[in-house]
């Protein structure tokens, strides 16, 4: 006997079918919507503004033409020397070691038979000893001149080494605004602030980091020559385990000062990325190497530190003598003749700089700033979850995860997306 469907099972699998279809599509929609922040338009990363109007902090002083300070925005070892300061200032607080060791004995060294002794600066997480030659005050950016002007309001033509030491360290200051306005930490925009804010910054018990600054070649070398086991061409990076704490040392040679300040950025930015929340996992070499030339390039679009540590390991040199002015367009190279490396051989390759050789460097400055047009408060979720890795997860686990959590697909589905866009936007 055939059974007939009754009025009401009818209406029943009309019902389903009508829900089905509310379901699907709704489905689909959701996880279109959910991966819209993926396809990026243009190149809002590079173009991203940060710590926008930012000055440092002023001095403050006590009435009168000669009066001392009272509050500072770092404390400096030149002005210490010259009895500028009124007792009792508040100003961060000066270091008693550099590198680990004293630091008369550290100053005393690096001064040698020159004139005078290199400069300390202390800021509240960075210490400075600056030993730069005098600078033309055309050198300066506009939006730098009112920081030198008051303090400095006679050296109109030429700053000193007294002045340039201010400048630098008010340029590490900005960074370091720059810096925490991109990873949502700034307190003055908490509306960037992602769920997870209340993590602490950095890990207490590890030291101020230093960045020390040399004028010159020569000594630069026999600094590191004395202190470390070896040295990059301009740029060394270094643990100091003893005092828990990286120091950044970079030599000036014949640089122009825009490029020694673009340089300085890439350094510092890898200091912080390092010191943030304090996890002494290292992350996969290519996202510090990413984040380095998204600071510097930021300055123009042609400054490329390449931070090796002594001699390549490669017999043939070649790759590491590449050299390309414009990395949009070596990037989509790389792309189109499906030459760039894979994420997941990314998150495997060492920690070392060492290892990522200058063409892969720009694959990893182009991901990151695609990352970061995607918005600061995903980028920070991305390096918190990296950050979170415990010590018995795999590499390639966290890097995944890190990925799934912040932008809603695998790392691979991630570089296809990245590939995408590159092709796209250099139309
Ligand atoms: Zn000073
Ligand atoms: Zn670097």
């Amino acid at each position: 006997m055939r059974e007939h469907p009754t009025r009401s099972s009818r209406v029943l699998n009309s019902l389903i079918i009508v829900l089905w279809t509310v379901l699907f599509a709704g489905g689909v929609s959701a996880q279109v919507d959910r991966l819209a922040h993926l396809d990026v338009q243009g190149d809002p990363g590079s173009s991203l503004l940060l710590a926008e109007g930012w000055a440092p902090p002023s001095f403050v002083r006590e009435p009168g033409k000669q009066g001392k300070i009272t509050k500072s925005p770092f404390w400096c070892s030149r002005c210490a020397d010259h009895g500028e300061y009124a007792k009792g200032a508040r100003h961060p607080a000066p270091p008693e070691k550099l590198l680990n060791r004293p630091r008369s004995d550290m100053v005393a060294t690096v001064q040698g038979k020159a004139k005078k002794p290199p400069i300390v600066l202390a800021m509240p997480r960075l210490i400075l000893v600056c030993d730069l030659s005098p600078l033309s005050a055309r050198m300066l950016k506009k939006y730098e001149i009112p920081w030198i002007r008051e303090h400095f309001p006679k050296k109109k033509t030429k700053l000193d080494q007294h002045a340039v030491a201010h400048l630098y360290a008010m340029r590490c200051l900005h960074l370091f605004a720059q810096w925490t306005d991109l990873m949502c930490l700034d307190p003055d925009r908490k509306e960037y602030r992602p769920a997870d804010h209340g993590q602490t910054w950095g890990n207490p018990s590890m030291n101020r980091g230093e960045v020390w600054l040399f004028p010159a070649a020569e000594p630069y070398h026999q600094f590191c020559r004395q202190f470390f086991k070896g040295f990059g061409k301009w740029s060394s990076w270094w643990y100091v385990k003893p005092s828990n704490q990286v120091a950044t040392l970079i030599h000036a040679g014949k640089l122009k000062d825009d490029i020694l300040h673009a340089r300085l950025d890439h350094m510092l930015a890898h200091q912080h990325l390092f010191e943030y929340r304090g996890h002494y996992y290292h992350l996969p070499v290519w996202i510090p190497e990413g984040i380095g030339h998204y600071f510097e390039r930021r300055h123009e679009q042609k400054f490329d530190t390449f931070c090796l540590l002594g001699q390549p390991r490669q017999k043939d040199r070649s790759d590491w003598e590449w050299k390309a002015r414009k990395w949009k367009r070596e990037v989509r190279s790389l792309v189109s003749k499906n030459e760039e490396l894979p994420v997941t051989k990314l998150a495997l390759s060492s920690t070392s700089n060492q290892d990522l050789i200058p063409r892969y460097h720009v694959q990893a400055w182009s991901m990151i700033n695609y990352m970061i047009g995607m918005g600061r408060g995903r980028f920070r979720t991305f390096i918190d979850g990296l950050k979170t890795k415990a010590e018995d997860d795999h590499v390639l686990e966290a890097h995944n995860n890190a990925f799934r959590r912040t932008f809603g697909v695998s790392a691979g589905q991630f570089q296809a997306r990245w590939r995408g866009w590159v092709l796209k936007k250099q139309k």
